[in-house]
């Protein structure tokens, strides 16, 4: 049993490609809130061949033109989670979340302040 697999009804899919589905979030942080779910078991951004990541790339960029462009939506939120913060067992999937002006999307977040090493960071980079 796999959430993503088999507890998405095919009448919950309002877009899909080869490699995605896109459906409403059933626990939405705004109205409109979807997520675009890879179909394979791919667990991680990393994972995505570079073609099926392009995919992924098309399907943002015609989301974001609807929204913004047609429904004069005042912008889009992408979330992408990845590495060890997304949950086990689930597909790689994104968050693509309608935004207003003032609608206090960051505000109400309460994020646990960390260090950072950006020395590393920027080396990295280089
Ligand atoms: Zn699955």
């Amino acid at each position: 049993m796999c959430i993503f697999c088999d507890g998405i009804k095919k009448e919950q899919i309002i877009y899909e490609t080869e490699h995605f589905k896109v459906v409403f979030d059933i626990d939405p942080e705004q109205e409109g809130h979807m997520l675009l779910i890879s179909k394979h078991h791919y667990m991680n951004y990393l994972d995505l061949p570079d073609e099926i990541a392009f995919e992924l790339i098309h399907i943002e960029r015609k989301m974001i033109r609807i929204l913004e462009d047609e429904m004069n939506i005042y912008g889009v939120t992408l979330i992408r989670n990845n590495g060890r913060v997304m949950d086990n067992g689930t597909h790689f999937h994104e968050h693509i979340i309608p935004r207003y002006k003032d609608d206090k999307f960051w505000s109400k977040k309460e994020t646990k302040p960390m260090t950072f090493d950006f020395a590393l960071f920027l080396s990295l980079l280089s």
